[in-house]
C-alpha cells in the first residue's frame, strides 16, 4: 500500500496518560480510597472486596464495587466515560467543567464511590497540571517518531519536516510524512504538544486538534481536515490511536486505514456494524515493525 504519511492520536498514544491520571487522582484523594471503604456509599454493596495489590489488573466491572480501585482500572473507565461526555460538550450542550464532573463521578460511580463535584476539579486541575509538567515521550514512542521522521516516501513532491515549513502558497504536491489528530480544547492539547517537544518531529501545521477546527473524533472530517493539512488522502494515510470509539471508528469512516494502538489490552465492541481496525498492535515495538513492513 502507498503510505504518504502516519498520523497519530496524541493522548494516551504518543505518552502514557496514566501517569498524570494517576497523579491527579493522588493528589484529590491521596489513600483515601486505598483501605477497604466500611459502606459502600453509592448504595452497591460489596464494601471492603478483595485489595488491588497494586496489580495493573483488567477492566472495571462496571457497576461493582469492588474495593479499592486500581488506577489502571480507574482510568480506563474515566476514557470510556469521556468518551460518551465528550461529544456533549463539543456540542456545547454542557461545559467542559460539567464535562470533568460528568466523566469522573461516573467513573468513580463504576466502583462503588460518591465523589463531589469539588473533588472531581480538584482531580481535574492536578491531572491537568501534571499534563504539562510530567509526560514525555518514551524512548521506544520516540524511536519510531525518528522512523516516520526520516521516511522518504516514493512517489515524488516535497516531503515536509518541522525545518521545511511551507510558505503561504504551498507548494504542489508538498506534503508531510507524519501528524497528529487530537480531541480537546486548543491551548490544552497544545500545551501538552510542547510538553512532549513534539515540534522535533511534527510541523505545526500537521496538528489538528478538534478545539481548533471545530469537529472531533470520531467526526470522520476532522480526518480530512488532516489530510488536507498533510496533503495526501485519507487511503494514502495510516492512523495510529488507542481510543476504539475516537479512533477506529473516526478513521474508518474517513476511509483511512488504522492501526488500533491497544496497549491498555481493552476488549474490542462487537455486533453489528462495529468497524474492524485493518491492524492491531499492543506496543511501541509491535506499531513499529507493522510500520515498516507498510512501508
Ligand atoms: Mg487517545
Amino acid at each position: 500500500m502507498a503510505m504518504d504519511c502516519v498520523l497519530f492520536d496524541l493522548d494516551d498514544t504518543l505518552y502514557d496518560q496514566v501517569r498524570p491520571f494517576e497523579l491527579g487522582y493522588r493528589e484529590a484523594f491521596g489513600d483515601r480510597f486505598d483501605a477497604p471503604a466500611a459502606g459502600g456509599p453509592a448504595g452497591a454493596g460489596a464494601a471492603g472486596g478483595p485489595a488491588g495489590a497494586g496489580a495493573a489488573g483488567g477492566p472495571a466491572g462496571a457497576g461493582e464495587a469492588a474495593g479499592p480501585p486500581d488506577v489502571v482500572a480507574l482510568f480506563n473507565a474515566s476514557r470510556r466515560h469521556s468518551d460518551e461526555a465528550f461529544e456533549a460538550a463539543t456540542r456545547g450542550e454542557i461545559s467542559m467543567e460539567e464535562m470533568y464532573v460528568w466523566r469522573l463521578q461516573r467513573t468513580f460511580a463504576d466502583f462503588g464511590i460518591d465523589v463531589t463535584a469539588d473533588e472531581c476539579l480538584r482531580m481535574q486541575s492536578a491531572y491537568a497540571a501534571a499534563q504539562r509538567d510530567a509526560i514525555c515521550v518514551s524512548p521506544r514512542m520516540a524511536e519510531v517518531l525518528d522512523w516516520c521522521a526520516a521516511r522518504r516516501p516514493l512517489g515524488g513532491g516535497q516531503l515536509l519536516g518541522p525545518g521545511r515549513l511551507p510558505g503561504p502558497g504551498r507548494l504542489p504536491g508538498a506534503r508531510h510524512p507524519m501528524g497528529i489528530i487530537t480531541n480537546g480544547p486548543a491551548a490544552h492539547q497544545m500545551e501538552k504538544v510542547e510538553a512532549l517537544g513534539l515540534s522535533r518531529w511534527f510541523a505545526p501545521e500537521s496538528i489538528v486538534v478538534s478545539g481548533a477546527v471545530g469537529v472531533a473524533k470520531p467526526d470522520p472530517e476532522i480526518f480530512r481536515i488532516a489530510c488536507e493539512r498533510v496533503g495526501t488522502s485519507p487511503e494514502s494515510c495510516v492512523y495510529v490511536g488507542d481510543s476504539f470509539a475516537s479512533d477506529v471508528v473516526g478513521a474508518t469512516s474517513a476511509g483511512m486505514p488504522v492501526v488500533w494502538f491497544n496497549h491498555r489490552r481493552r476488549e474490542a465492541p462487537a455486533g453489528p456494524g462495529v468497524p474492524r481496525p485493518e491492524w492491531v498492535v499492543e506496543d511501541e515495538q509491535g506499531l513499529l515493525a507493522l510500520l515498516k513492513s507498510l512501508a
